[in-house]
């Protein structure tokens, strides 16, 4: 959207904002946030993604956020950590991927941002727990933040108003089924 097509009224964000977390071992973080992004966008948000998983995969999200003028979506780096032996460059993507996180959340011109796979680069030691709670503590109240990914650090959820548990009761990795296009990317 050009600045000229931006409304001259801002659209209504309430005062306080919340810290959320969705984290477990069960299928629907990642689309639980995304149906959040739905939502804020609806009440004319803008509304910022980070994607702390490496860039080469090109996932329906991505694709479809590229034709939403109001949504900020950025991805770090290129490949899944877990597919690298390169940890100093993934370590360097995370390190990139969190203090442009900061910069986003500090602006306080997102009402909502989303840290989607945050977990796991804080787990990895690639970004500092402490460095998170620090930032979201110290947010704009209006603002607010969506972590996802599995074994969220204590610190995060101690802090944190709302945590959500997604517990799998099945999936069909467990059959040797492989992701499902349009479903799982
Ligand atoms: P989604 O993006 O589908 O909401 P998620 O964010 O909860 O999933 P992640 O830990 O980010 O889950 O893993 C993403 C991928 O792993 C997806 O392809 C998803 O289907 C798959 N997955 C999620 N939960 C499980 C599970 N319990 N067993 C096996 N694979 C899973
Ligand atoms: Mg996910």
């Amino acid at each position: 959207m050009s600045e000229s097509s931006t409304p001259a009224t801002t659209p209504p964000v309430p005062s306080e904002g919340l810290v959320i977390v969705y984290t477990g071992g069960g299928k629907g973080k990642t689309t639980a946030a995304l149906g959040a992004v739905f939502r804020a966008m609806g009440r004319g948000w803008k509304v910022a993604v980070v994607q702390f998983i490496k860039g080469k995969w090109r996932t329906g999200e991505r694709i479809f956020a590229e034709t939403l003028p109001g949504l900020t979506f950025l991805v770090m780096g290129h490949g899944f950590t877990w597919d690298s032996d390169d940890l100093s460059r993934d370590k360097r993507a995370a390190i990139d991927a969190w203090e442009t996180s900061k910069e986003l959340i500090a602006s306080g011109n997102y009402p909502l941002v989303v840290l989607d796979e945050i977990t796991y680069v804080v787990n990895y030691g690639f970004v500092d727990v402490e460095d998170v709670v620090a930032a979201l503590a110290s947010r704009p109240p209006h603002v607010s933040v969506l972590l996802t990914g599995r074994n969220a650090p204590e610190p995060i959820v101690a802090l944190a108003d709302v945590v959500t548990e997604m517990r799998s009761v099945k999936h069909p990795f467990e059959k040797g089924k492989k992701a499902l296009l349009g479903i799982d990317f």
